[in-house]
């Protein structure tokens, strides 16, 4: 009897071959980028106690409502984190980071889980490459960190990128804006959609960001009207210094977040590629969040990014995607010369250059055939012959009619050098 084949789960996904390499391309240079604006890696636990994501989310949100994924092992609740930030503030604030009262940088990529109705650009597991700046509230900072975000889609070759940007106050105005939005959008409660009537009364600003009803809601007051001194001066003021850095934004008066802990500026990333799910990432200011899971009240800024939202993007803009040549592929003739082929790769590899051989004992043709397939630009061919006369061959596999050459021993790896032009 044959058994079924088992599939990864709906909205899970594997990587590997070219979208491998790119996903593991985009990891890499997530963390030149964060070095440039000096970040630190940071690594917290996959699950967490649910009770972190419920306090820092908010348990108003789509994602705590209906997206954890929960689970009760001895009646302990824990929850597959469905974003990097509250894991973060809790690491930071269990390891007493704020008591240097420095200003602390930390970055991070992993795996996201939300339950949420898979369709292109939305799974249950994604990654996220994300940021946080915790212990400042200084508007420069928020400019900062939207500079960084648009600096690593130009790296990842990403043009196109819209920098959507709004304010959404703080706990000294934010009241009075939802007042004045439940007051405005009370008549127009019986023709909206269904969401938006729950969302009336637990988190009126989201009646903005509804696509369904966009055209309904078009006409309710914007948050920047409600805004206090201070946050109205910090929106200008990190509107100033985007402008300082060079950076083209959209004011957006529908872009509220998901999440309910940003105070100030948020902002979020799009791209016309993506379709309907069209933001790459989002982030802003999240003044409340340590206090609110913490004894310490601290101000800070962070983003987050879809990898594979970055692909899909990098997909439709054909970014480069090449496979890197191999240097060298070892090609062996009988057991002696497989033998004297794994040792002078091994040499090769500890001089930094990358190689590769077939194993088993197949014909020259067939380990020719595996050395072109991978793109090696040369193989270095040893047999009985060649150990007898202490040499080995040196095939160049670029173009039609490669030179092949007999080198000593004793000198391959510098030859090898040569013809790949790798510096020692
Ligand atoms: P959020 O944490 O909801 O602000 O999301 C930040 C970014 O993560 C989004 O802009 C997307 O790029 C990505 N993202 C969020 N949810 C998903 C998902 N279900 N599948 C793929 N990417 C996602």
């Amino acid at each position: 009897m044959t058994q079924q084949l088992l599939q990864c789960v709906e909205g899970t996904h594997d990587y590997f071959g070219a979208v491998g390499r790119r996903f593991a391309e985009n990891l890499a240079t997530a963390a030149k980028v964060f070095a440039l604006y000096d970040y630190e890696r940071i690594v917290t636990p996959i699950f967490e106690p649910t009770e972190l994501f419920a306090r820092g989310i908010g348990a108003t949100t789509d994602i705590v409502e209906k997206e954890m994924f929960t689970f009760q092992p001895g009646g302990e609740q824990l929850t597959l984190r469905p974003e990097g930030t509250a894991g973060v503030i809790r690491a930071y604030l269990q390891h007493n980071l704020h008591k240097d009262g420095l200003l602390h940088k930390l970055w991070y990529v992993g795996p996201m889980f939300r339950r949420e109705r898979p369709q292109k650009g939305r799974q249950r597991q994604f990654y996220q490459v994300g940021c946080e700046a915790v212990g400042s509230s200084d508007p420069m900072l928020d400019a900062e960190i939207i500079a960084l975000g648009l600096h690593y889609f130009s790296l990842l070759g990403i043009t196109g990128v819209t920098t959507r940007l709004n304010s959404i106050g703080c706990p000294a105005c934010r009241p009075r804006y939802r007042s004045a939005l439940r007051e405005a959008a009370a008549p127009l409660l019986p023709s909206l959609c269904e969401n938006c009537q729950k969302r009336y009364d637990r988190n009126p600003l989201r009646l903005l960001d509804c696509k369904r009803d966009a055209a309904k809601t078009a006409a309710l007051p914007d948050a920047a009207a409600f805004l206090c001194a201070e946050c109205r001066d910090h929106f200008a003021a990190a509107q100033e210094f985007l402008g300082g850095l060079g950076v083209d934004f959209q004011l957006d008066r529908t872009l509220v977040r998901g999440l309910d802990y940003y105070t100030k500026t948020v902002f979020e990333f799009t791209h016309p590629a993506l379709g309907a799910q069209d933001a790459l990432g989002g982030g802003g200011r999240y003044d409340g969040l340590v206090g609110e899971l913490g004894a310490v009240e601290m101000p800070a800024v962070g983003f987050a990014i879809g990898v594979e939202r970055l692909m899909i993007a990098q997909e439709a803009l054909k970014t480069c995607n090449c496979e890197p040549p191999l240097p060298v592929f070892g090609v062996a003739l009988g057991e002696n010369g497989k033998r004297a082929i794994c040792g002078l790769l091994a040499r090769l590899r500890h001089a930094g250059v990358p190689a590769a051989m077939d194993f088993g004992a197949r014909s020259m043709k067939a380990q020719m055939r595996a050395a072109n397939r991978r793109g090696a630009l040369l193989a270095l061919i040893v047999g009985d012959s060649e150990l007898e006369k202490g040499v080995v061959v040196i095939k160049d596999l670029r173009g039609e009619n490669g030179e092949q050459i007999e080198v000593p021993l004793a000198e391959f790896e510098q030859t090898v050098r040569e013809k790949i032009r790798v510096k020692s």
